[in-house]
């Protein structure tokens, strides 16, 4: 298996992912998307919205903003319970989240901690010119908040009946007290998330709905199955108000993580919030003449996170023969960066132009690239350690009989196709069937 050292090298080496303030030595846990990491994060941003909202009749979505009216984190219980206990290591003066500790004991050097203390992972800052108690606002630590404050606006404006979900993706803050393994957990991140309103009764039916929906996403998009599980909370694991959660793992090089929750929790965060606002937030149910408070599903995914497991379910190292590898990302196209790139098999006026041309139609449809340096093999290689799943190239026979070759990047085969063939047989290949 690939090791986190090798993602992070090829992230940087390709223009994926960089330190954030590099030049001055970097911010903890901070990262900058590059030109491939921001390609790549947009397509899969672009494929969770086309499954779960373009695709749905019973899902819209929302973008919220990141600061709130503090009320909302009092009536959510983020301000009395969002917190991690943590303890110093008396001897290294390491610093750690006790529940994440197999023994009570520093992990490093083995050396005493001090008693645990609760630490709110809010980002706390403060709203306007005057920095007092009353100026205080948070970055907010979930996305799921701006949709439950925007229930009834949702339902009414958009006329929905439940079931009827409201999605939303963005960045999220959480000052979290052990960040670490490259993007899987750092303090800021963005989220892709659903709060999928049900019948009271319906939700078991929904929970285990959304629990296969968002397993399919990412087996379609090529995840490898024996690198996905799922993970069912237990009972001492359920914050109080779900009725049941179960994870979405995925096998990274530091062992089983969470990569997405999907929780049932039930009418706590309407009730919440409906409590705490004194406004009505009931739906009126046309066919038995009742108002309820709508129960919830949440599947709540990290867009970091799921690029992580992407990338490394990709990776490979690849001995090709005796005395040859390459290092192949094998992406879902639809998640690749760069769809496909152009070649002139030789540095030629006449090639070059028609290379040129193909890739100016090519371009307004998708991120293409074109590459006239180097020998043909050396170029196959870089644009196989980026993912780009085609490689079209353009020879003598092409001025005659306006044919390309377009190279398969996993099997490295090539066929050859008529110019006017490209669109549609790059088309067949990069469209997601959801
Ligand atoms: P963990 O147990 O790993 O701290 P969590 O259970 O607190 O995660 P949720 O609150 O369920 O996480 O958040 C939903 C999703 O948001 C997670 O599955 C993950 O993909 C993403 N996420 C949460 N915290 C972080 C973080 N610090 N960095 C990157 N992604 C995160």
């Amino acid at each position: 298996m690939v090791t986190m050292d090798e993602i992070v090298s090829l992230c940087k080496r390709r223009g994926f992912i960089f330190q954030s303030s590099e030049i001055y030595g970097g911010l903890n846990s901070c990262w900058d998307y590059g030109p491939l990491g921001v390609e790549m994060k947009n397509n899969i941003k672009r494929l969770w919205w086309k499954a779960n909202v373009q695709l749905r009749d019973d899902v819209v979505g929302i973008d919220s903003s990141i600061l709130m009216n503090p009320k909302v984190w009092e009536a959510s219980g983020h301000l009395q319970n969002f917190a991690d206990p943590m303890a110093d290591c008396k001897v290294c003066k390491k610093r750690w989240r006790t529940d994440q500790l197999s023994e009570y004991k520093c992990p490093e050097c083995g050396g005493e901690l001090t008693e645990p203390r609760m630490f709110n992972l809010m980002f706390k800052t403060f709203m306007g010119p005057v920095e007092d108690e009353s100026a205080v606002v948070y970055l907010r630590p979930e996305t799921a908040q701006g949709i439950f404050v925007n229930f009834l606006n949702v339902q009414q404006t958009m006329r929905k009946k439940l079931p009827f979900g409201i999605a939303q993706i963005g960045k999220s803050f959480r000052n979290e007290i052990t960040p670490g393994n490259f993007i899987f957990r750092t303090r800021e991140f963005e989220q892709m998330e659903i709060e999928y309103f049900v019948k009271p009764g319906t939700d078991e039916y929904w929970h285990k709905h959304w629990i296969e929906q968002r397993i399919n996403w990412y087996y379609k998009l090529g995840i490898r199955k024996e690198n996905i599980r799922i993970r069912e909370h237990g009972k001492d694991e359920l914050a109080h108000y779900a009725k049941a959660c179960v994870d979405i793992e995925y096998l990274f090089p530091m062992g089983w993580s969470e990569l997405e929750g999907i929780a049932n929790r039930t009418d706590f965060d309407l009730s919440r919030h409906q409590e705490h606002s004194g406004q009505n937030l009931t739906y009126f149910d046309d066919e038995t003449k009742q108002r309820y408070i709508p129960y919830v599903i949440e599947p709540s995914a990290g867009v970091d996170r799921s690029l992580l497991a992407f990338l490394i379910d990709a990776y490979e190292n690849q001995k090709i023969d005796e005395n040859d590898t390459r290092v192949v990302l094998h992406l879902h196209p639809a998640i690749a960066p760069v769809k496909a790139a152009i070649f002139p098999l030789l540095k030629k006026e006449e090639l070059i132009n028609k290379a040129k041309e193909i890739y100016s139609n090519l371009k307004y449809r998708w991120i293409v690239q074109y590459d006239e340096s180097g020998s043909i093999g050396r170029r196959y290689r870089r644009q196989d350690e980026i993912g780009t799943p085609f490689g079209i190239t353009v020879d003598y026979q092409t001025l005659e009989d306006n044919t390309v070759t377009i190279r398969d990047r996993d099997t490295m085969e090539q066929v050859r196709v008529h110019i006017e063939e490209i669109v549609p047989y790059l088309e067949e290949k990069i469209e997601v069937k959801f």
